[in-house]
């Protein structure tokens, strides 16, 4: 199955909002990349993996995939595609006149989408794609992630 996490205030979290933090990546990669992790994180994808989960990345912001791809990857962590605003763009919103919604995981055969935005999970409900909104700091998580997959997998 096809996972994807949103990045800001899901697996891009602050401090100062309460959360605990994957440790930071060593010098230089600390000046390169300013984002942290959610704890957990790391501890999630090895799960997804071994789960075989394709792990993708969806998110609204114009960051680029390869600056996206190559933070995880000093984590270890390997993305296997990313849906970034300009792809969206191009790919989802690109054919239709009216306006879609900001993330579509559905035109990805995506089977469930990670996100903190309730407006992600509401259109989730209205266009028929599944979302686990994620909301402050949780310790549980990483689990319940996973439950939601074993569930999914084990759907007929
Ligand atoms: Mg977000």
């Amino acid at each position: 199955m096809r996972i994807s996490f949103d990045l800001d205030d899901t697996l891009f979290v602050a401090e100062e909002d309460g959360f605990t933090l994957e440790p930071p990546l060593g010098f230089p990669w600390n000046k390169l990349y300013h984002e942290r992790l959610r704890k957990g994180t790391i501890e999630l994808m090895r799960r997804l993996r071994e789960a075989g989960c394709e792990i993708w990345v969806y998110t609204t912001s114009f960051r680029t995939p390869f600056y996206i791809r190559s933070l995880f990857k000093h984590y270890g962590i390997r993305i296997d595609s990313i849906v970034n605003g300009a792809r969206h763009e191009k790919e989802v919103q690109a054919e239709h006149k009216d306006p879609m919604p900001s993330k579509y995981p559905a035109h990805y055969r995506i089977d469930l989408h990670v996100d903190d935005d309730r407006s992600v999970y509401q259109n989730g409900q209205y266009y028929g794609f599944r979302v686990f909104q994620i909301g402050p700091p949780d310790d549980e998580w990483v689990d319940k992630i996973m439950a939601q997959v074993g569930k999914i997998k084990a759907a007929p």
